[in-house]
């Protein structure tokens, strides 16, 4: 197949072919999909899914783009001039620093493009496929014409595809039609030729989102030959915005390029007038105004985001929208999920109950079906009870537990011999794990009851049910159903009783059916005493921290199996036996109490969402301290029995369900909020209420979501963070971040790298202004003091490219400070020169004034007039700013924290190119050679030890300003 052929089979009429024709023509299977090398050969001749292949920069492209500035290109010229007229030497020694500072640029650029490409490669969407009969995770740009994939409520549809298979799948295509009331999706029904693209109820279009439901689909065309791809879509993935610092810092960069411009151009006259010669004074001037102008900033800023941004990606934070990388830095209050984000969303049933106060543990850990249910003689629990509760759990399941031999010959009797993969929500994999160690097996009780139809689970409903056929008995139909204890009570006119034999239960009748509704029990016939047992056993349970499932079964008869389909999902889901309660325990993740704790410290406000029982939430929050700051906010006065009386009442108040929100206004929730820690039972919408609440407090708002109805919610809040392993594609889209590990503590991880990133910049921002300001100053005195120049345009240069070059970049590089997590939130509205003022005023004046000093001085002591003097004056001076610098950026390494209180060794590349600096600063100076190139003569020991001693000068008032900030702050 080739290209062309792809053009042609998008151009077939897909929605008039039956499932047959549409497989046959595109030469696949329905349940085994492409054979791996066959979707290979496909790819070679399709090419990839994709609607727009992005440009990439070659490294040439990035490499000559350094020579764009027209300063460097003015420098090179005149130097190209001043060289042929003059001096040779100096022409290549100029142009050599310029090409040695343009690869440090190239450099800089190339790896921030090369981060920039590795996220994109990591924010690429993915989809379930089918290849080779196996389930597997693809990059959307992979998917060729003929390949098989299977889609849920969030995802977005991959490709255009003729659908197999549909549970009750619904999509939205507004991306393509502009309709945005959803379509549901059918099979077995063809359309007409002119039917409109929105009434192919047989196909599903790339771009548009899943809303509902799940199906199976044959893609038959991709990329370009897409519906989307004839209108030519929109590209996905990384958005590559500046942050707002990254904008103000080219504005501050071209405002502070104009000053320094202005100040170059100005001496250039002044030289000229004082008698310089016009072409001598244009190649110094503008090697001044390279140097002043602070080209490197923006640059540097763009670098050290970026390859931040990457760093956060490989400890799991991947940014999708840049300016959250500054948001992070000022949030103030994390919602977050509870399941499998602050727990490790591992679950291990642990216990069950069976009406009335019968109950028994169950063994094992993790999702190993190792492990056994604990019936003591006579607790009352039948084993056939027990494998109906099983049943139950695995047939109302869409998990899957896959065992495997362990492979390798280094198989030993103490390493468990089977490894086991599982598939699909932890919920149900539980379950699984459970019905297994009753010894019932989900693929073969699948194949005794096969599924009919279902009602899927939604957060919304907190409820699933799966009807399904008992082979062998015509019309013989049973219903499963599962979910939060009040809802399936709510459901519940029955009760089945744990002690019953099968043949009883066989005969579950209307003689157990008193009422409509309500449970009732066949021996006492009070519905709300049997209702208040079930119920305070689900809050013993919740109240120990485990997540609480109730399950219900019904038989049901019908003439023909068809009928079922007629039947509506209310009446399935009523008049159901409750068959008991099973209690899980979901582990809280080890590393997210350590991550509170720091954001407590960080002045940051963690809350929990959760859709789980209020009990359940307080216990879980409780054990990861979450409520430790409400708690503790007591004055210790009150006797131990007050104490604990106080703080159940206190934790009671940190709690809101679902159930107490909707009652409340806009307003008075946004009073509550600031004390609110635990939101149990919520909806999605809750989210988006919280999130509006919280703002209006004037919070920074992070919020994580992974279902399709969380992304209003995580598009309000200032950062939307998605779930990467149960986040839905959807969810992603509309986030700024996305976790790979779903873990919380990797948000705190992001906070604190967001929090670095900043006080990086500020390191360097400091480092480069001061030098470029202090030279300046320098030079423009010296030229309108009528003084010769104190540097040569060679001098300047080099300074430049020691200083711009790895010291600054290696300033963006350090690691966070050791405060970094006990300082509140940076207020967003903070300038990037708060805080930084007096060390922009207060070095570059102490650098001008001790090297001008120097200047005269040397000249002073050797006469204005000698050649000697003013080389060892220029020499002096050349070796006095650079070692300055060095000495600095030192200081630099934290506006804060005194030099020696940091790990001294911490910032490798800073070590490495301080020493490389100063062997370079060393040679020049010294080696013969170079010495001679440079203009520079050599300096005895009283020399260098003057120019040492002045160097430190710079290290020394910052090491003072902070010593004395930090006290006053102290105090
Ligand atoms: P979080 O928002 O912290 O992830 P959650 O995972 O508990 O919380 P939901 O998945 O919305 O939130 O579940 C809400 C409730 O629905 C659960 O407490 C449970 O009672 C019920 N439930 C969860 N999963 C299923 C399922 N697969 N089938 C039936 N009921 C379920």
């Amino acid at each position: 197949m080739t290209q062309r052929n792809n053009t042609k089979l998008a151009q077939l009429d897909w929605h008039t072919l039956r499932k047959e024709q549409a497989l046959q023509v595109l030469k696949t299977d329905d349940k085994q999909g492409l054979a791996d090398k066959e979707a290979k050969d496909r790819l070679a001749a399709f090419g990839p899914n994709s609607i727009r292949e992005e440009k990439r920069r070659s490294a040439v492209t990035i490499f000559a783009k350094q020579f764009k500035e027209p300063l460097i290109l003015i420098l090179i010229v005149a130097t190209a001039i001043s060289g042929f007229v003059g001096d040779l030497v100096d022409a290549i020694v100029i142009v050599a620093i310029i090409i040695l500072a343009t690869i440090v640029g190239f450099v800089q650029e190339y790896k921030s493009e090369k981060a920039i490409e590795a996220l994109k490669q990591m924010t690429a969407a993915t989809c379930r496929v089918i290849r080779n009969g196996q389930e597997r995770l693809l990059d959307v740009g992979g998917l060729v014409p003929g390949d098989v994939f299977l889609v849920s409520a969030g995802d977005r549809i991959p490709a255009d595809a003729f659908l197999l298979e549909s549970f009750n799948l619904e999509t939205n295509e507004a991306a393509l039609t502009g309709e945005s009331i959803p379509v549901r999706k059918t099979t077995g029904m063809t359309f007409a030729r002119e039917v409109p693209l929105a009434d192919r109820k047989n196909i599903l279009y790339t771009i548009t989102t899943v809303t509902h439901g799940r199906g199976r689909a044959v893609v038959f065309a991709t990329g370009m030959n897409t519906e989307l791809g004839k209108i030519a879509g929109t590209v996905q993935g990384i958005e590559i915005q500046k942050t707002p610092f990254e904008t103000r810092m080219r504005s501050t960069g071209k405002l502070l390029s104009a000053i320094m411009l202005g100040v170059a151009a100005i001496v250039s006259v002044i030289g000229i007038l004082r008698g310089h010669e016009i072409l001598e004074m244009l190649v110094w001037s503008i090697s001044l105004a390279v140097a002043a102008v602070p080209e490197a900033l923006p640059a540097v800023t763009a670098a050290s985001l970026t390859l931040g941004v990457y760093r956060m990606a490989k400890q799991n934070a991947i940014i999708r929208h840049l300016p959250a990388v500054e948001t992070l830095g000022s949030t103030t209050v994390i919602c977050s999920d509870k399941t499998g984000t602050l727990t490790k969303g591992e679950m291990t049933v642990r216990k069950i109950y069976a009406y009335d106060n019968k109950s028994a543990l169950v063994t094992g850990t993790g999702y190993s079906p190792k492990g056994r249910v604990d019936v003591d003689a006579g607790s009352g629990i039948s084993s056939e009870y027990l494998v109906l509760l099983a049943k139950t759990a695995a047939l109302c399941n869409d998990a899957h537990i896959k065992e495997q031999k362990t492979q390798g010959k280094e198989e030993r009797a103490d390493i468990e011999k089977e490894v086991v993969k599982v598939i699909g929500d932890p919920t149900e994999i539980a379950l699984l794990a459970f019905a297994r160690k009753v010894g019932l097996d989900k693929e073969k009780a699948d194949a005794e009851f096969p599924r009919i139809r279902e009602v899927s689970f939604t957060s919304e409903r907190k409820l699933m049910t799966t009807v399904h056929k008992v082979a062998g008995s015509e019309g013989q139909i049973q219903v499963f159903t599962k979910g939060a204890v009040e809802e399936v009570l709510n459901r519940c006119s029955a009760i089945i009783h744990a002690d019953l034999t099968t043949t009883a239960m066989h005969n579950i009748d209307n003689s157990y059916r008193k009422g409509n509704g309500v449970v009732v029990d066949d021996d006492d016939g009070s519905s709300n005493n049997i209702k208040d047992k079930i119920l305070s056993a689900n809050n013993d349970m919740a109240s120990a921290g485990l997540r609480v499932l109730a399950l219900a079964y019904k038989n049901m008869s019908v003439s023909s199996s068809d009928d079922i389909n007629k039947v509506s999902d209310q009446d399935l889901e009523s008049d159901l036996a409750f068959l008991g309660i099973v209690g899980m325990i979901d582990p809280a993740r080890p590393e997210v109490i350590e991550a509170i704790a720091e954001c407590r410290t960080a002045g940051i406000d963690v809350v929990m969402i959760t859709g789980d029982h209020k009990l359940t939430a307080l216990a879980v929050a409780e054990e990861i301290g979450i409520l430790a700051a409400t708690a503790a906010d007591d004055d210790g006065t009150s006797s131990s029995a007050e104490q604990s009386k106080e703080t159940i009442e206190v934790k009671a108040a940190a709690a809101l369900s679902g159930t107490e929100l909707d009652a409340m206004s806009q307003d008075k929730l946004a009073e509550r909020v600031g004390q609110t820690k635990v939101y149990s039972r919520v909806l999605p919408e809750h989210k988006l209420k919280i999130v509006q609440a919280l703002k209006k407090n004037g919070h920074i708002v992070a919020m994580t979501g992974d279902g399709i109805n969380d992304a209003p919610a995580l598009k309000a809040a200032d950062i939307g963070i998605a779930m990467g392993i149960t986040g839905t594609q959807v969810t992603k889209e509309a986030s700024s971040m996305v976790l790979a590990d779903d873990n919380f503590a990797t948000i705190v991880s992001a906070v604190k790298e967001g929090r670095r990133i900043f006080d990086n910049v500020k390191k360097y921002l400091v480092y480069l202004l001061t030098a470029n300001i202090g030279e300046i100053i320098i030079l423009a005195f010296a030229v309108t003091a009528g003084w010769p120049f104190p540097l040569l345009a060679k001098h300047i240069l080099f300074i430049n490219l020691a200083t711009d070059g790895s010291p600054a970049i290696a300033l963006g590089l350090e690691p966070p400070e050791p405060d970094v997590m006990k300082r509140r939130p940076r207020a967003p509205t903070e300038s990037q020169f708060s805080g930084i003022k007096m060390w922009l005023i207060g070095i570059p004046i102490i650098l001008a004034v001790t090297s001008l000093a120097l200047f005269w001085y040397v000249l002073e002591l050797n006469g204005w007039q000698s050649d000697f003097a003013l080389a060892k004056a220029r020499t002096m001076v050349f070796g006095l700013i650079i070692f300055f610098e060095l000495f600095f950026a030192i200081s630099c390494r934290s506006l804060t924290h005194n030099a020696h209180r940091l790990a001294k060794f911490s910032n490798k590349m800073l070590v490495y190119s301080l020493i490389g600096e100063s062997v370079m600063v060393l040679l020049i100076m010294n080696y013969p050679p170079l010495q001679e190139i440079f203009e520079l003569v050599n300096l005895d020991a009283v020399d260098w030890t003057i120019v040492m001693l002045l160097a430190t000068t710079g290290f020394i008032f910052c090491e003072i300003v902070k010593a004395v900030v930090c006290r006053e702050r102290k105090n």
